[in-house]
């Protein structure tokens, strides 16, 4: 028996053993193609010789120094090199251990933002009812998944929920794109007006949504119009890439797209490939000047933040991509993952939309295509989903039951940067014969 709390205390999981490029390998011998990158971690795949080597190389130079006494080079370093391929209005780093680390830094540099600029009774945070934000108290407080707060709502600090900006559901076929977004826009601008202008901290929300809804990307406009809204009030617009972004919609940051720039971000998964833990809150020069003219220091802190291993990691994941000319290749496979989804899936009769951005793509399952209804979430179809496609070899990242259980079901892929043609093939033609098993199974074919 493991000693080890799993996710699922009744899971039986398989060993990993070892991973290569696209492929994790269990202790049976087993080949698993990590279409998922775990979590849309692992972007550059397994084992790749340039970050082991530069990961021994640390390993043999410095593996821990504590942030209160030193800075490294190889932290510097990569600091230097996230600001230099952000755009304007990025200009300075927080480095933490991962995505909910950077959540809650992010919060509370937003915080004490204001009360060095003497705005002490800005107070609220603002975020979307359909968002994933990690699952430390903080972060899961502003997170809008109910199932995931609903036993420790108690313990949570408030914060004031507007809806997502999810087009599949919630466009009517009266509005356009554009007056869609404008609508949803404007909730913001609404909740802000309801809490008091000057009691609002931030608007936080993933710029592409994740793990709640499966790769929804806004529609064109919605951030520009968030931005406005943002800047009319003085609020702080924090965008969490944690999961969309480090290139993994084709940018280096998702928000570029939009054609806007947030003050604060948070970045995770990508940043060090899952080579070690690493997360980051990188911001605008107008925080730092805040903190700078005002107490001189940001409260917090964490044992491992800019940690040497995890900065040598992440900068050699980083070299890799610009080496190999990875973004690329996230825009040229990514669009050849959305054409055989859609081959694959467009006449399904069980599959909804097909959605996403770069190598961010899903699928999200309905029971009727015409009016969009979820199947019941006691099924656990996306449960499943995932069985059926590990039996044949496939990770992919499917959830169900997204606001109350209502949302339904989705199938996320998020395969690493390096895939290839014959395996975008591959990746599609698996999770096609392990969602039909899975409905046959559910006796829905
Ligand atoms: N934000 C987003 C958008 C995420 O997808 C996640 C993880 N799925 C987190 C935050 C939390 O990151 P971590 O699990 O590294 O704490």
């Amino acid at each position: 028996m493991s000693k080890i709390l799993h996710r699922s205390i009744y899971a039986k999981l398989p060993i990993a053993v070892g991973g290569r490029g696209i492929e994790l390998f269990d202790a049976d011998g087993k080949a698993y193609i990590d279409a998922s990158g775990g979590a849309a971690v692992s972007c550059i795949g397994h084992g790749h010789p340039d970050v082991l080597a530069a990961l021994h190389a640390q390993l043999d130079k410095l593996a821990y120094a504590h942030t209160g006494f030193f800075t490294t080079e190889v932290a510097e370093r990569l600091a230097d090199r996230l600001v230099a391929d952000s755009p304007d209005g990025i200009d300075y780093v927080y480095f933490v251990s991962g995505g909910s680390e950077a959540i809650e830094a992010a919060l509370k540099m937003a915080r004490q933002y204001f009360v060095e600029r003497g705005e002490s009774r800005r107070r609220h945070v603002i975020a979307r009812r359909q968002s994933y934000h990690g699952n430390t108290l903080g972060a899961l407080a502003v997170g809008g998944n109910e199932w995931r707060r609903a036993k420790f709502k108690p313990l949570l600090i408030e914060t004031h929920h507007i809806a997502p900006c999810y087009a599949y559901r919630d466009r009517s076929d009266a509005e356009s794109e554009l007056e869609y977004g404008d609508r949803v826009a404007y909730e913001l601008e609404a909740k802000i007006l309801e809490l008091g202008p000057h009691g609002v901290i931030a608007f936080v929300a993933e710029t592409v949504v994740g793990a709640t809804a499966g790769a929804v990307p806004p529609v064109k406009g919605y951030f520009r119009k968030v931005r406005e809204i943002c800047d009319r009030y003085g609020v702080l617009l924090i965008l969490d890439e944690v999961m969309c972004g480090m290139g993994r919609t084709g940018t280096l940051h998702a928000f570029e797209q939009e054609g806007i720039v947030p003050d604060i971000m948070s970045v995770a998964k990508g940043l060090g490939g899952g080579y070690q833990p690493i997360g980051a809150v990188l911001f605008g020069r107008h925080i730092y000047n805040a903190f700078s003219s005002g107490s001189g220091f940001f409260q917090h802190g964490h044992t491992y933040m800019g940690h040497p291993m995890a900065a040598a990691a992440a900068l050699a994941v980083q070299n890799v991509i610009r080496e190999e000319r990875l973004l690329d290749n996230v825009m040229r496979m990514g669009e050849l993952l959305n054409r055989r989804l859609r081959e694959r899936f467009d006449s399904h009769n069980h599959v909804g939309d097909v959605r996403g951005r770069g190598l961010f793509r899903a699928i999200e399952i309905v029971a009727e295509r015409s009016n969009k209804a979820p199947f019941d979430p006691a099924q656990k179809l996306n449960a499943v989903v995932k069985r059926e496609a590990l039996a044949r070899g496939l990770m992919v990242y499917p959830m169900g039951g997204t606001i109350d259980g209502a949302r339904g079901d989705h199938v996320l892929l998020a395969p690493p940067f390096t895939v290839n043609a014959g395996q975008v093939d591959t990746i599609v033609e698996r999770l096609g014969d392990a969602l039909d098993a899975a409905l046959s199974k559910s006796g829905s074919p």
